[in-house]
Parts: structure tokens; sequence; C-alpha cells
């Protein structure tokens, strides 16, 4: 049989379901799904993305096949609706759709009223007597069909402001002004029969071609322009930033046309389930009487609310869809209730009223802001909807970052009066430079500059620039606008609708209020409240401890996470802040840090004389004055930790870096030294290295100096021991960096063994509580592993510099080259932002292997900015790695990011091997056993059991006989997840 490239839907049953998204898009997988819901959808078909797929694989042409089945598809419509396509008694018109399968909002093209021509058009008109509705669709025809069509998949690009779309829509305001209306809706028949002539004149003037005249043709001309879009410059933009395939292909949904502009008992409008901004379990949406399609998203008109729960400031005065077609909006609610029933999350839907029907056009998971996300996934785990675990599942880890991140200063704000107000369309706070335009936006932003973007409304050329702006602000669209769909996708700080501004885009200056603003003044946005301020406002963050939700979801989370999450922390401050956001111990803190940042004056100096000293006796004698300042420095941060670990790496950066510059300094320094300048530039010069990366560093210098060492490591254990006698808690673990053969560790051991016994001695005390152990950062070292675990009972990773050792990629330096290798495919990311899996998650496999050989428990972790990506979580989770650290405002993220690769990992195990599952649901039905795995797994941190041999034994000899049910059930249930 031929192969199938053609789906049906309509008339309550479909060909295709909603689970075939890959082969349907999103749309038109859900279109079925909804048909096989009964819910009144207008009958269509789809051509699936396989036929996108070989467009381009045979260089653009159709299989031979689908040609019929879009004949036989075309008549299944037919025969529903009644009509025939292209007939001029009863016409049949039909929309062309675009679908990827994951949703691209306004990337695509779509073509409505397709069918209409001139034999058509009168057929209809006798048919329904309204020429006004007529020509009001055939005017949306020609402008739809000209721009997507005949101008941007035939590849022209014309100059901004002079595509055809723009033309013709000045043909029309042109039409109003002479008339003395505003809206569209004032344009009566006669003047829209007048502008459908003139449209077609212009299109035949610009684009040197007619508008074609037959239904046939314009159905395989949107046909094809839906093909050409996949590849055309916004969707390649768009899949680009959200790294998403080109080969998935798009689908073309052709659908019978139902009609929003009929006259005042027809209506458009784009719904979400639940507030997609707060989260609030109410229906929230906007609609337009008397209009089609994109009327309502592109903001021509202000758009009315559904409901009262949809009103905002500049809506208010609209009558709601409730209250002008309270029938319609009843079923309507309904099916809002039906669809998330069903689909068992928040949905964004549209919708279309013809003569007080209801019609269906779109149901798709709705994009939403972090603080929703975590509300709905929490509310609806609270009503039983979804379990915890797919409620974890739902919120994206670097969506959290919405919730910490700063906004305004409220105190400041409450003190300023907004100088204007919008819609709050996205999240959080945004300081910047006004910008007009979105290449002036990205440019700026890419010299460093933070920057809004400010415009008229955002069209998908604009996403680049969208991208690069720390927040968007427009004066026309609503809460459902391409701007405020997009930045909520992007949790980015968005302001919609926010009429008072005037733009002026020659002279680029931005009006409010009679205030004229140039480009490059200074504006601040409350995206939360849609509050816009004409000058910088400070920024503070937001109280976590008493969002409800948020700490909600994050204590799931932690109940199926399997490992640690610690934190880089140099400060008391850090160190709290990471507390706070759950941090379970220090994974990095950084000696040499007390030497940079405010008040760190003096131990500079002092750390400085040391470095300039020439013979031990010096060297020592500013080591002693130095010590005092390392002791308190790194008792502060021990004691905020109050006995959880606390890595702390002995000073690694090349000594150069701290010789002053400046010649009062050198002069001080010289005077302390009783040297003279002379001498001292000798001294400075001599420490001069031309590969200081990999000069004299880390180990090394304790290797030279032996004193520098034993100063760190005693300030080290007299904080602790100083912290034990006044009854506090430290566990301090010392770790050596730069390391590349054990017998660097073993060096360094006699120096800490030997003062570990004096500082005992001192305190009285039987032991200081510490660990030995090392950064693991050089390949060798992680190749040696077996043996460097024989002195050291810890490692961590320290994968920046081991990405940098591997790849040999400075990556002070990378920035001359790694664009080059991202655009041209040489690398697949950037190795500094997710670890390399071929070779440095190799490394850390191997090392790991090596070192638990020689030491089972040896504890594992990692340090460096990879510790707070997801994706780089997720593999430390299955390279059973015992914790992640990571800055502290990553600390959420990868806490979030470790649950959920727990989680996935339980789902695949589940999917791969039903055997698995089996046992699982054994270990379930014995409660004993399990319980103990259960608490050490919270505890996390510091237990080094290799977790996932044991309980996995335990779970077969534990599995009884009588619990055999219950695992079939899960076995099925395990399996009906794995294919979703
Ligand atoms: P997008 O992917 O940009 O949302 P759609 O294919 O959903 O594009 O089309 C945009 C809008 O066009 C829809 O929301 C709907 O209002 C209108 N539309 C599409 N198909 C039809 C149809 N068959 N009848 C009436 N309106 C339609
Ligand atoms: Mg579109
Ligand atoms: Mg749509």
């Amino acid at each position: 049989m031929a192969k199938k490239y053609v789906y049906k839907f309509g008339g309550g049953k479909a060909d295709g379901t909603g689970e075939m998204k890959n082969l349907l898009g999103g749309k038109g997988a859900n279109l079925a799904e909804m048909c096989n819901l009964a819910i009144p959808v207008p009958p269509g078909f789809t051509l699936t993305t396989e036929v996108c797929t070989a467009y381009y694989d045979s260089g653009r042409k159709y299989p031979s096949e689908l040609e019929g089945q879009v004949k036989q598809a075309l008549a299944f419509v037919e025969k529903l609706m009644g009509r025939k396509f292209g007939d001029p008694k009863r016409p049949l018109l039909v929309s062309v759709r675009s679908g990827a399968r994951q949703s691209m909002p306004g990337m695509m093209e779509t073509v409505l009223n397709v069918g209409l021509t001139d034999s058509t058009l009168q057929g209809m008109i006798d048919e329904t007597g309204d020429p006004r509705f007529v020509y009001d669709s055939y005017r949306r025809l020609i402008m739809m069909y000209s721009d997507v069509v005949m101008e941007k998949a035939a590849g022209i690009e014309p100059a901004e402001g002079q595509g055809i779309r723009g033309q013709l829509e000045h043909l029309m305001e042109a039409r109003k002004h002479a008339r003395g209306v505003t809206l569209d809706t004032d344009l009566t028949a006669e003047d829209l029969k007048i502008l459908s002539e003139q449209f077609k004149a212009k299109v035949k003037e610009l684009l040197g071609k007619p508008f074609p005249d037959n239904a046939m043709e314009q159905l395989w001309g949107g046909i094809g322009a839906v093909f050409s879009s996949w590849m055309g410059k916004r969707a390649v933009e768009y899949r680009r930033i959200e790294k998403l395939p080109a080969h998935w292909g798009t689908a073309v949904n052709v659908q019978a046309m139902v009609f929003g502009n009929m006259g005042d008992d027809c209506a458009t409008g784009v719904a979400f389930t639940r507030n997609p901004a707060t989260g609030e379990n109410a229906f929230y949406g906007e609609f337009l009487t008397n209009a089609q399609g994109e009327d309502v998203v592109a903001g021509i008109r202000t758009p009315a609310p559904i409901n009262d729960s949809s009103k905002n400031e500049a809506n208010k005065v609209n009558r709601t869809l409730e209250e002008v077609m309270p029938e319609p909006y009843r079923q309507l609610n309904q099916i809002r209730l039906k669809l998330e029933a069903h689909y068992k999350d928040m949905q964004d839907i549209e919708f279309t009223i013809e003569r007080d029907k209801l019609w269906m056009l779109q149901t798709r998971n709705g994009k939403r802001t972090g603080n929703a996300a975590v509300r709905m996934a929490v509310e609806m785990a609270e009503s039983r909807m979804i379990d915890r675990k797919t409620a974890v599942m739902r919120v994206k880890p670097e969506q959290l970052l919405e919730l910490l991140l700063p906004m305004l200063d409220p105190k400041v704000e409450a003190a300023t009066l907004p100088a204007a107000k919008g819609l709050p369309a996205g999240p959080g706070g945004a300081v910047g430079e006004i910008v007009f335009t979105a290449d002036d936006a990205a440019s700026r932003a890419k010299a460093g500059h933070k920057v809004l973007l400010v415009r008229a409304e955002t069209s998908p050329e604009d996403v680049h620039g969208m991208h690069a702006s720390e927040g968007i602000l427009t004066s026309k669209g609503g809460m459902t606008s391409h701007a405020a769909l997009v930045a909520r996708g992007w949790g980015k700080c968005c302001i919609v609708g926010c009429s008072a501004l005037q733009i002026d885009m020659r002279n680029r200056t931005l009006t409010i209020g009679g205030k004229v603003y140039r480009e490059g003044d200074v504006f601040s946005l409350n995206g939360t409240q849609g509050k816009v301020y004409d000058h910088a406002l400070p920024m503070v963050f937001p109280d976590l401890e008493h969002n409800e939700c948020y700490m909600k979801i994050m204590a799931w989370g932690d109940t199926f996470r399997k490992i640690g999450i610690r934190t880089n922390a140099d400060t008391p401050e850090d160190a709290n802040r990471a507390r706070k956001f759950g941090a379970q111990g220090i994974g990095l803190f950084r000696i040499e840090h007390m030497f940079y940042g405010e008040g760190s004056d003096h131990s500079l100096f002092l750390l400085r004389k040391m470095i300039m000293s020439k013979s031990v006796e010096e060297r020592t004698e500013a080591l002693n004055e130095l010590f005092p300042f390392m002791k308190a420095d790194i008792k502060r941060t021990l004691a905020v930790m109050d006995g959880l670990p606390v890595t702390i790496r002995l000073l690694d950066p090349p000594l150069h870096e701290f010789v002053p510059r400046a010649q009062e300094r050198l002069e001080e320094l010289a005077a302390s030294l009783h040297i003279d300048m002379n001498d001292l530039h000798k001294r400075a010069e001599s420490l001069h290295e031309n590969n200081p990366m990999m000069g004299h560093r880390g180990v090394r210098l304790g290797v030279t100096y032996p004193e520098i060492t034993e100063t760190q490591i005693r300030a080290i254990l007299e904080a602790a021991a100083e912290l034990i006698k006044e009854n506090k808690k430290a566990l301090p673990e010392i770790m050596v960096p730069v390391t590349c053969t054990s017998k660097e560790l073993d060096c360094q051991k006699v120096i800490v063994d030997k003062v570990h016994k004096e500082v005992c001695e001192k305190f009285g005390l039987k032991k200081v509580p510490y660990l030995y152990g090392t950064m693991i950062e050089i390949p060798r070292a992680a190749l040696t592993s077996d043996k460097m675990a024989e002195t050291a009972e810890f490692f961590s990773f320290g994968t920046n510099d081991l990405t940098q050792m591997s790849f040999g990629f400075s990556r002070d330096d990378i920035g001359g080259f790694l664009s080059d290798y991202l655009e041209q495919k040489l690398l697949p990311e950037d190795p500094f932002a997710t670890i390399d899996n071929e070779a440095v998650a190799e490394l850390i496999k191997i090392s790991i292997e090596r070192g638990r050989k020689t030491r089972p428990n040896l504890k594992v972790g990692i340090c460096g900015e990879h510790g707070g990506d997801p994706a780089s979580v997720r593999f430390c989770h299955s390279a059973g790695l015992n914790y992640v650290s990571c800055s502290p405002f990553r600390v959420p993220i990868a806490r979030f990011a470790a649950a959920q690769a727990a989680i996935i990992d339980e789902q695949k195990a589940a999917a791969a091997a039903p055997a698995k599952a089996v046992k699982k649901a054994a270990k379930k039905a014995s409660p004993k056993k399990a319980a103990p795995k259960k608490a050490a797994a919270k505890k996390a941190a510091p237990k080094a059991a290799p977790k996932k041999a044991a309980p996995k034994k335990v779970a077969k000899k534990a599995a009884p006989k009588a619990a055999a049910k219950t695992v079939k059930k899960a076995a099925k249930k395990a399996a009906r997840r794995a294919g979703r």
C-alpha cells in the first residue's frame, strides 16, 4: 500500500491522535485529539512532517502519492461541510496552517480564506447576503497570500517597511483616513471591495505577478509556502535559539474555515486554561468580536477580556465574552475543563465563534512564566491531577532562575511614580538603555551594554534582538501578542500594550506625555506589574522563603534526588545565601579570595610581601603576619556552615597575578621588605612566566615553598579547633589543586600530618576532624586516580581546567574562535558550559572508577561552572558523583536538575526493562528494606555509598509472590508511560 502522507480529522473522529506529534506536528496531532474527544473542530486534514522531509530530501519535490491523497481528503471535508472547494455556488474555504512538533509562535505562516476567487466570491455573497463579510475575507486572503506565498516563500526580501503586507496596510489606512474612521470594522462592503481591487493591482505592480484567481492554485501555493517557511530565515533563527533540529520538518494543516468575521454575533479569541503569568487556576483569555484569525495576536484592536478574571488596566472597559455571548462562553469554559482534565496540563487554546456556534481551532501546552510553572505544578499535584514526580518534571530547572533573580526594589518603587503603565507580559525586573530596533539591541548588547528593546509591537523578525535584551517594551499588543508569548517562553521581563508610548523611528526617540527620550536613555521595567520608569531603579532579591509553592516543589524534588548539592562560596555572605537556597556544603572555598575585594587591602599587602620575599626567613615573617587574617576568614565561613563540609582549596593562582602595578604600592612594599626599588623590580621580574596558566602555581608553590602550605593548613585546622573549643561544629576538607602525580599529594600530606599533630597539642584535642583530598583537573591526574586515591580521601573535579587541558583550549582566549567552531558544527556546544561527553566525561568516569577501586568510599564531586548546568548535573548523577557544587544562585537549579535526573533514570530503567519495574514494585511492597535507602538519599552529600548496586539486590531477594498483581500493574503502567 502507498505510504500515508495525509491524515484526516472531522465529524467526531480522526485518523491520527494526540500522541502523533512527530508525524502530524503539534497542531495537527492536537486537532485530531480534540476531534476524538468530540470537541467541535472544523474538519480538515494534515500533510505529515514526512512530506516536508521528503520535499527537502528530493530537491523540493513532493512525493508522487501526495496529490491523490490530498484530493481524497479534500473530498472528505467537502462532504462533511456540504460544500465544494472552488465551487461557485456553495464554495468551501480552507485555512492552510503550519505546525511543527513543538510550537514556534509566529515563526511560520498561515493563510486563511483560501479558495476565494472572483466566482466563489459571488457565490458566497449570494449565499450569505453579506458582501461586507465576503470582501473582508477576500482582502485578508490577498494580504496574507501575497505576503506569505508570493513574497516570503518566493524568497523576496524587501527593505524594512517595503514589504507587500506593509504596502497593503498603507492602502487600508489611507482608505480609513479618507472615510474618517479608525477601526477596520468601520469599513463598509463597498470600501472593502474597492480595497480588494487596489490590493490586487498593488500585488501585480510590486511582485510582478497577478494574485491567483484559482482555488487549487491557491491551495498548493499555501501548502508550498508552509513547507518553504520551515527553511525561512525566521524559522532557522528561532530553531537556533531554541536548539531545535532542522530535520524535524513541519506539517501542514488544511482545515475548513469557520468565520469570526460575519458580524457581531461572531468572534475569535485566544485563551489559557490557567493564568500563564501567575499560575492562578482561573480561566484567562482575550477575544475580539467580528474578527478573524491573527487579529487578536497582532494587536490591531485592543482585545476584550473573556471574563472578569482576565481584566486588566487596558481592557477593563470592554464587555467580557461571558457578558456578550454567555452560551458560547459557557461551552468554552467546559471545553477548558475537559481539555485540562485530558491533557493534565495548562492549555493554550484558540477558538472562533461563528453566529454563536463555538469552534476550537487549536490546543497545546501553554508557555508560562517560572512562577506560574511552579504554582501550576504544585496545585495540580495537590488536586491529584498529576503526581509529584510529574509536578517536578513540569518545571524546567532554568525557569527557577526567574524566581531567584533580582527584581526592582519594591521599597524604592513604592516611592516612585511610573512614567507609564502597560500590561505585565513577562516577569521580573530589568534596567537598561532603550533601543528601537532588534539589530541595535543585538549589537549594543554584544558590546556589553544592558538594553531594553522598545517597539510598537514585535514580530518574528525581532527575535534575535528580543533575546539580546534585558527586557522588552511595546506600545501595542495584548497579553497574547507575539512579544508576550515569546518573552513568557524565555522568562524575560516584558511589558506590552503600553499605549502612552509614542515611538518615532525616524529620529529614534520615544515620547511619553510630552517628554522626549533618546536611544541610550536608561529605563527600568517591572514586568510583573507592567510599570515603566524613565530612570534606573535599584534591584533586590525576592523573598523565596515565603514563596510557598516554590518551597513545596523544591522539597518534593529533594525526596527524589540522589546526589548532594554544594556551593562555591568564598565569603560568609555567599555561604549564607547558598544555605538558604539549600546547599548542603561548600564544594569550593578559594583561599586566595580573601585577597580580593573590599577590606582585603592589608591582607593583600601581606601576601605581596610574602610573594616578594627572597629568603625563607623573610617569607616566614610575612606568612606569620598573614596567618591571623587567614584563620579568621576561614573560621567565619566554617562557622556559617555549622558542621557541613567545607572544601578549602589551597592557594592556586600564579603568584605574579598579585604583584602590584601602582608605583605607590611598590614603594610601600620595598620599604616593608627593607630593600630598594631596584631590587624589588628585579624580584618582580623573576616572577614573570611565559605561560602562567601552566606555570608555578597550585601545589607547585607548596612543593617549592613548604612554609606556604604549612601556614594555610595551620589556619584551617586552628580555625576548626577554635570552633570545636567553642562547642561549635566544623568540617574542613583540605583540597590540593593542580596535582598531576600522587607524589605531590604525599609530599604535602607530610606537612598536614605534622601541623595536625601540633594543633591538637595546642588545643588539647585528640583530633581535629578533616579530610584530605585533591582537585582533579589535569588529565594525568585523572588517569592515575588509583594512585591519587591512596592518599586522597576525596576528589573534586575542576571541570573548567579539566576541559581546558583536555581540549588545549585556553578558556581565557576561547572567545576568539568558539563561535566559528559552533557555527561550523565542529563542536555541538561550548564545552565550558556543558561537560563534553566524549572525552571530559570519559576522563571523569575513568577517574572515579580507578579512584574507587583503591578507596571504595572515595568521596567525589565537581566544582566549576558545570556544576550549575542542568545537562552536566544529569551527567554527574549518572556517573555516580556524590555531589555537584555551583555558585549560590545555581544551587536551586542544580537541586532540581538532580531531582529530575533521578526521575528520568527511574523512568528510563522502567521503560528499558519491564523486569526492573517488577523489582521496583517489589521493593515498594517491602517497606522495611526500602526505608533506610530513602533516608540515606536525603542526607546525600556526606554518604559515599555506591547507591545503585545494593538496593537492587535487596529487592530481588525480597520480592514476595503475593505482590505479583501490583507488580504487573506497575510494569504495564511503566510501559505505557514509556510509549509517550
Ligand atoms: P499560529 O501557529 O501562528 O498560531 P494558526 O495556524 O494557529 O497560526 O492560525 C492563526 C489563527 O488563524 C488561528 O488562531 C485562528 O484564529 C485562525 N484560523 C486558522 N485556521 C482557521 C479556520 N479553519 N477557521 C477560522 N480561523 C482559522
Ligand atoms: Mg502564524
Ligand atoms: Mg495558532
